[in-house]
């Protein structure tokens, strides 16, 4: 008896629920004017209260009635209610489905099988979109429709601040919507002349002048219903406004289409303005977004708990993803705003935590002898001419700490230029070939491998080998030791093909003790059988997972990542939340600030040619760098071969002047940079292959040609190439462009020297979207969370650590949801925790 009344229960609510989608599949062609149903669709609300009372209930109709909501609101309230009722969306499917479907379990857990679309559908199956749109969305790196969701607005219009013309007041900024009742060329203003446009918004006349922006007249045409921002003002007796903000809500030639005519009322008061893309509209934006989001929401899953969005009051994921798009207020949009980049923020502390334990529980790490490599690191730097600064030996300590405690070491070593992260390195690799492990240190450039693997020959007193190519292996005393011998080999891209394989072998044998070399070192055909401790130097130049890729093997060797480029604490916290970090503050002792200095126009560029022989004169040496190798007709910009021309000629006409630059063979870079080294060569003409590492101590003077051409952080690099002796010590910077960006970094250049400050900048000119570039941060999902988001940051830490903070991954696993989001992002998104 009660089951059947259940059931017949169930079939009329089954029958309500079809005919409430069908009543909103029709509601909707109609735009959401409440015309669907006669006598307005709160009536039929009443109605239905019986069999589905709960849609009262639901955001934003609760509280109100549907007469009383905007369309934009009831368009909400609608797409919430399809999604409760099941993964369809419109009439036609509903009457397409059969009976079976229509159980209450059915309708609580859409089968996926029978979802039409799901998060990874591939855009060119989302066929609720344009074809057009479609090919034109795959350009900007649309795949699916989990990205379409993820296509947020730059900002929004908002349209809860529209004046009727007739109440605008003079001075007064305003905006207005209206039609386009005249839009022409005119021949006023600076070339090539403006565009004019009239508009109409029922209640008066508005004229707008776009001066230098004729082209306008041909966009806006005449019948197309646009919005106007700006300053009121007048002009021969009528209101007008000149260069206002504006934006095209349909045009005329489009036809009225219900997609078009109704963006407004889609979006309510609040009209979303996404990046702008050649090709795209707007409106197609908007209509391709509105409906991701109809159909994606339900499909969202949540992943995080009521009790942490109770917390920090987030509103659920649909509500963000639908907010951050459509907002009702712009308090809404900021409450999106942050719910989302919590979210990235928080995947982001979670993924490095969890690599973290993963890396810690890694039993068996490689175990280096503390004592053993202690007293080989000392007799190390005994011989060396100098002593170690405070934090040098604080680092050394602590990777030798790490090192011997059984766990692999995750540890970056962060430096300014010239603070002398190279000889700590060396120092640990020197303790590990001492426990008979072998010890990578891997360079960006060859150039740089190249001068890495002469300077550490050198410092241990190498010699080549009568049967051994002489250029790339040297074989040295392990100091304190017994005549233990310890071979050091180069491997780069470039060597001579059996050179190469001979070294490959050489490692691959466990010959080869200290491997110097680039991402060569990288390649499948390179073993490594007993790696100890990977160095990768100037780490920040390597792909993430190029530079995890040697720590790959079992058991795993400890890894130290060395970088010059400062990261602002804020963001390092997140970008190398799974290594330890140390840095070196102090330079060593007796170096000399950098003088900095601009040179625009000819008298400044001859004193800096002065300077260089004036230097020269008392031995010193001198770079002169040139962004480009040989000229270039498309690029205006010095190049060395030009330039290395120009000064042999006239300017240094009595110096020694080399060139170095990267399409030189191996054997004539080593022969110049010798040349260098011995003081044969007064001035090195280089492209920025020189950028990283070069360390010529008697070198006073960085002349960088073209200096617009550098960004902030590689003209910082460069400078770092002097000021690395005792001597006072020069940069002139030779630019003459007019790009303000470029000034700004050059002015930022003379103003300061402290790299970190200069990081701040950096971040301040660029912004922190290309700070933080895949490169960086091996994480490109990073679309909302900013580098102002410190304090979601420090949430997101705060909730991760605790999530994880009986060291297991037990509690992560306790919800399965949040599990899978973070697998998901990470596979996808952060390369360097997968
Ligand atoms: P970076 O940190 O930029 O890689 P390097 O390791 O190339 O810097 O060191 C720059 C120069 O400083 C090298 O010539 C190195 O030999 C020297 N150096 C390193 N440590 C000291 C020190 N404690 N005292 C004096 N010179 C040092
Ligand atoms: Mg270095």
């Amino acid at each position: 008896m009660q089951g059947s009344g259940r059931y017949s229960r169930q079939t009329s609510s089954d029958h309500a629920a079809k005919s409430l989608k069908n009543v909103l599949g029709l509601e909707r062609k109609l735009e959401f004017t409440d015309r669907a149903v006669m006598g307005g669709f709160d009536r039929f609300i009443n109605h239905l209260s019986a069999q589905l009372g709960w849609i009262r209930d639901v955001e934003p109709l609760k509280g109100t009635t549907y007469a009383a909501l905007s369309p934009g609101q009831r368009h909400r309230w609608a797409s919430a209610i399809i999604g409760r009722l099941g993964s369809a969306h419109s009439g036609q499917q509903i009457t397409k489905q059969p009976k079976s479907k229509s159980t209450s379990s059915a309708r609580s857990q859409p089968s996926p099988t029978k979802a039409k679309y799901r998060l990874n559908t591939p855009l060119s199956n989302l066929n609720f979109i344009h074809k057009a749109t479609r090919s034109k969305l795959a350009r900007i790196e649309i795949t699916n429709l989990r990205d379409l969701l993820r296509l947020f607005p730059n900002r929004h219009v908002d349209y809860s601040k529209v004046t009727k013309i007739q109440d605008a007041i003079y001075g007064e900024m305003a905006t207005v919507v209206g039609r386009v009742i005249r839009s022409e060329v005119a021949k006023i203003g600076p070339p090539p002349g403006a565009a004019k446009i009239v508009i109409d918004d029922g209640s008066e006349l508005l004229e707008a002048t776009f001066f230098r922006q004729r082209y306008l007249a041909h966009t806006i045409k005449q019948g197309s219903l646009i919005t106007l921002s700006g300053e009121i003002g007048s002009f021969n007796n009528r209101l007008q406004m000149q260069n206002p903000e504006h934006e095209q809500l349909y045009a005329s030639n489009s036809r009225n289409s219900p997609d078009n005519e109704s963006q407004l009322t889609h979006a309510g008061i609040l009209l979303p303005v996404y990046p702008s893309t050649d090709g795209l509209a707007q409106r197609s934006l908007r209509s391709a977004t509105r409906k991701s989001l109809d159909i994606g929401l339900p499909l969202l899953d949540e992943f995080l708990t009521q009790a942490l969005k109770n917390r920090h009051s987030f509103p659920d994921l649909n509500e963000a993803y639908e907010s951050i798009h459509y907002p009702k207020s712009l308090d809404d949009q900021l409450h999106a705003r942050r719910r989302l980049a919590f979210d990235e923020l928080f995947m982001y502390q979670l993924a490095a935590l969890k690599k973290r334990w993963e890396w810690r529980d890694q039993e068996g790490g490689i175990l280096i002898d503390r004592e053993n490599g202690q007293l080989v690191v000392d007799s190390f730097l005994s011989s060396l001419e100098f002593h170690l600064t405070i934090d040098q030996k604080e680092s050394l300590n602590a990777l030798l700490e790490d090192m011997s405690s059984g766990a692999p070491m995750g540890r970056l070593l962060q430096g300014e230029v010239g603070s002398g992260k190279t000889v700590v390195a060396l120092c640990a690799l020197l303790a590990v070939t001492s426990a008979g492990y072998q010890g990578t240190f891997m360079a960006p450039t060859e150039v740089l491998a190249e001068q890495h693997f002469l300077s550490i020959s050198n410092q241990l007193n190498a010699e080549s080998l009568s049967n051994e190519p002489r250029d790339t292996v040297r074989q040295a005393i392990l100091p304190s030791s017994d005549n233990q011998r310890i071979n050091i080999v180069l491997l780069t891209g470039s060597l001579q093909r059996s050179v190469k394989s001979r070294i490959q072998q050489m490692i691959a044998d466990g010959e080869a003790d200290l491997i110097i070399g680039t991402h060569a070192l990288l390649q499948d055909q390179v073993i490594i059988p007993r790696l100890g401790l990977a160095v990768v130097d100037e780490q920040h130049r390597f792909g993430v997972e190029q530079r995890g890729a040697l720590t790959r093997q079992k058991p795993r060797p400890h890894l130290l990542g060395m970088s010059a480029t400062p990261i602002p604490r804020t963001l390092s916290l997140t970008i190398y939340g799974d290594l330890d970090i140390t840095t070196l503050k102090i330079l060593p002792e007796g170096r000399q600030p950098i003088t900095t200095t601009l040179a625009t126009n000819q008298v400044a560029k001859n004193h800096a040619y002065e300077l260089v022989r004036q230097q020269v004169a008392r031995g010193k040496q001198a770079f002169v760098v040139c962004p480009l190798i040989e000229p270039s007709d498309s690029i205006e910009s010095a190049s060395a071969l030009e330039e290395l021309k120009h000064l042999q000629q006239s300017e240094f006409k009595d110096i020694r002047v080399g060139l170095l630059h990267g399409r030189m063979k191996l054997a004539e870079k080593q022969d110049v940079m010798e040349r260098v080294r011995n003081k044969q060569v007064d001035v090195l003409v280089a492209t920025p292959v020189i950028e990283v590492g070069m360390d010529i101590p008697n070198a006073t003077v960085m002349m960088i040609m073209s200096a617009n051409r550098f960004g902030l952080a590689q003209l910082h690099q460069l400078r770092g190439r002097v000021g690395r002796g005792e001597d006072e010590s020069y940069c002139v910077l030779m630019a003459n462009s007019k790009s303000d960006l470029a000034n700004e970094r050059i002015e930022a250049m003379v103003k300061y020297s402290d790299g970190f400050i200069l990081a701040e900048e950096d971040l301040r000119i660029r912004g922190p979207g290309d700070f933080m570039g895949t490169r960086q941060s091996g994480w490109d999902e990073l679309k909302i969370a900013t580098i102002d988001d410190v304090d979601l940051l420090q949430i997101a830490r705060k909730e991760a650590a605790d999530l994880m903070a009986d060291g297991t991954l037990d509690t992560l696993n306790a919800n399965p949801k949040l599990a899978s989001e973070l697998t998901r992002v990470t596979s996808e998104h952060i390369a360097e925790f997968s």
